[in-house]
Parts: C-alpha cells; sequence; structure tokens
C-alpha cells in the first residue's frame, strides 16, 4: 500500500475527524453510563462494513476488519467523559450539565474511527487484521478495559498500541517511552474512631482531629524513608474530614487518598507500612480505626519492539527532532491491563502546550490537529507491524 496516498486520505479526513470529536464532545457520557457513545461508534463502524460487537464487557465496542491471513493488530480508543461542568466558550461545549470530556478521550474515538475508515477502504490490501477496540470507562477503577479483555476483545490479537492526546505537550510533538510510562493507582480510605467530647475537656476524650493530624503527618515519612529513593512513588491524603462545630472534640476523622508507584512491590510496601503506623498511631492513643486499601490499575509497561515501531512512525510524520522520550506520568490508565496479555505501546500525542489548561481541568481543551498525527502514526503503526 501506497503509505503516502494513504496519509493524504487522512488528511482529506480531518474535517470529519473534527464534527465527529466535537459532536462527542458536545454529548459526553459518565463511565459505567455510556449509552448512546457506543451506539454512535458501533453505527460508524458498521457503514464502513466493518464487522461490529457491541456490550463487550457490558459497554465496550470492537470492530474487526478482515484482511489478507497475517498477524493481527488491536488499537486502543477509551470515550467516557468526567463529572465536570465544561466551562468552555466554543461552539462545541458539552450540551450535559455537570458531564465533559475534559481528558480528550472524545479525541481519542475520532481518531480511531478515521483510522478505520482508511483502513476498511483498503481492506483487501491489509496483510493481516486490525481490531478497533472502542473502550468505555477509562476514568473510574475497576474500568473498562479488564471487562472488554475477559470478554474476549483481545483474543488472536498479536500487539496492541494505542495514545493519549496530551495537553501539556506541545502539538506538532509525540512522546514514546519503552518501560513504565504511568503509574499503578491505588487508593485508600481510612476512618480514624475517637472519642468525642467536650471541647474544654480533653482529658476525657480521645480527639480524631489530633489523632488523624499526626497520622498524616506520620504518612510523610513512608515516601521520604521507606521507599527505595531510586524507585518513585507518591502518597497523598486527598480528603481529611472531621468534626462539626468549634468547641466540640470529634469523635472521628475520614480521610481518603491516592498511592501512585511504578511496582507493584512498592505500592505492597506502601501499603503494609501505612497500615503499620496507623495501627501503633491509634493504639497508642486508644483509639481504632478502618483502613481500605484497594488496587487501583497497574503502571503502564510499553514493550520494547513494538514502542521502537511506534517511534519509527511517529518520526515519519512529525520528524525525527519531534519525538521525544516521555517522562513517565504519575497518572494511571488501564491501558496497562491490556500491556500485561499482549506486547504493544502507549504513546502521547502533544495537543496543546505547557501553559495549557490540564486535564481533567473545566477548561481543558485540545488542539483538534493532533488528531491527524495520532490517526497518523497509528496508521503507520499498524502497516509497518503487519507488514514486518
Ligand atoms: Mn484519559
Amino acid at each position: 500500500m501506497d503509505r503516502n496516498s494513504l496519509l493524504e486520505e487522512l488528511e482529506a479526513l480531518y474535517p470529519e475527524m473534527v464534527g465527529t470529536r466535537r459532536y462527542l464532545h458536545q454529548h459526553p457520557e459518565l463511565s459505567f453510563e455510556e449509552v448512546e457513545t457506543p451506539k454512535f461508534i458501533a453505527g460508524q463502524l458498521k457503514e464502513l462494513g466493518i464487522e461490529v460487537q457491541t456490550g463487550v464487557g457490558k459497554r465496550g465496542v470492537v470492530g474487526r476488519l478482515h484482511g489478507k491471513p497475517g498477524k493481527t493488530v488491536a488499537l486502543r480508543a477509551d470515550f467516557d467523559a468526567l463529572p465536570i461542568e465544561d466551562e468552555k466558550d466554543v461552539i462545541y461545549r458539552s450540551t450535559v450539565p455537570g458531564v465533559m470530556h475534559a481528558c480528550g478521550h472524545d479525541g481519542h474515538t475520532a481518531t480511531l474511527l478515521a483510522v478505520a475508515m482508511i483502513l476498511s477502504r483498503h481492506r483487501q490490501d491489509l496483510k493481516g487484521n486490525v481490531v478497533f477496540i472502542h473502550q468505555h470507562a477509562e476514568e473510574v477503577v475497576p474500568g473498562g478495559a479488564r471487562e472488554m479483555i475477559a470478554d474476549g476483545c483481545l483474543d488472536g490479537v498479536d500487539a496492541i498500541f494505542g495514545t493519549h492526546l496530551w495537553s501539556k505537550t506541545d502539538f506538532g510533538k509525540v512522546g514514546c517511552r519503552t518501560g513504565p510510562v504511568m503509574a499503578a493507582a491505588d487508593k485508600f480510605t481510612l476512618t480514624v474512631h475517637g472519642r468525642g467530647g467536650h471541647g474544654a475537656k480533653p482529658h476525657e476524650t480521645i480527639d480524631a482531629v489530633v489523632l488523624g493530624a499526626t497520622i498524616v503527618k506520620e504518612l510523610q515519612q513512608i515516601v521520604s524513608r521507606r521507599v527505595d529513593p531510586l524507585k518513585q512513588a507518591v502518597l497523598t491524603i486527598g480528603s481529611f474530614h472531621s468534626g462539626n462545630t468549634f468547641n466540640v472534640i470529634a469523635d472521628k476523622a475520614e480521610l481518603s487518598g491516592t498511592v501512585r508507584s511504578f511496582e507493584r512491590a512498592v505500592a505492597d510496601q506502601i501499603a503494609m507500612e501505612m497500615e503499620r503506623i496507623i495501627k501503633a498511631m491509634c493504639e497508642s492513643a486508644g483509639a481504632t480505626y478502618t483502613f481500605h486499601f484497594e488496587k487501583g490499575y497497574p503502571a503502564v509497561v510499553n514493550h520494547a519492539d513494538e514502542t521502537e515501531l511506534v517511534r519509527k512512525a511517529a518520526e515519519q510524520v512529525v520528524g525525527a527532532e519531534n519525538v521525544f522520550e516521555v517522562t513517565p506520568s504519575m497518572g494511571g490508565e488501564d491501558f496497562a491491563y491490556y500491556l500485561e496479555q499482549v506486547p504493544g505501546t502507549f504513546f502521547f500525542t502533544g495537543a496543546g502546550h505547557a501553559e495549557a489548561y490540564p486535564h481533567h481541568h473545566p477548561k481543558f481543551d485540545i488542539e483538534e490537529g493532533a488528531m491527524l498525527i495520532a490517526a497518523k502514526t497509528l496508521l503507520l503503526a499498524t502497516l509497518d507491524y503487519l507488514e514486518s
């Protein structure tokens, strides 16, 4: 297949990609509540004459394009939105109050549909098969990937590629990296049960505010003093609720937070150290506690050969000087589950600039031209893989 003419065909599709992205942007749906989005995607794939399976892992959509006998590549795009009020002043602003595509998943979907359109037009020349994985619920643990894999979306797949449009990375650049690129993201909740009482009689109470605050401070020592300094980890306490009024000693404190790491062993160590500190602090204060540590997505760990393949594809699209070694992010992504099953890579397509609004911000937006870069890179990587 003539790569240049395929890339030109993609370019001609750009207005349609923008249209699709904006339509989805106006009609966002929350994770695990997606109904219309998968219907829309399935409709588009069917129109292309691609074999479509809906309800994969309950809400996902899988398109299977069969070419000549050969290998099978999967391409994945997620399609869920976030519980955020869209504060952008643009014509394609969300029409759903309190729900917004604030992570670019609308762009991922439009990108993958464009790639599906080009490849479906040329299926008679395709040396192998392509599976289009349109995934629901990336934003909320346990995520849609696991359910879709359990439902067979990776059956027969030899390699998988995926990208994230990234608002903080300059438009025109593509970031790749072999090894870990996104962190394992775990969640914890802690309730400290003390004994409430009069604000003037602390000796008759077990002050949950003081105890909770002490625990917060002690937990800071885990990453700084207990974790191997050559390993990356984050322990964040995101919420602390306790007490109702100024002159009453609170009987309980409720805390929650997240732990990020790149290795399961590090996360396990942190969970263990947390419980050790919480237990010791509560026991010495005569209090009790409830502590839940929930494992989230594992780390996204890219495979070497597939990453090199994408790097070369991206170099053809944006030039070698614009392909960079991406710094791992402490954000989480359930693309991790696919990479635990089959080799592949997850890369970052610059869709903004350093001062752009970050992901999950009420004014988040993408440079739409990034979709074309992502689509071209995915297309070339797919052909390179199938023809290698
Ligand atoms: Mn995302």
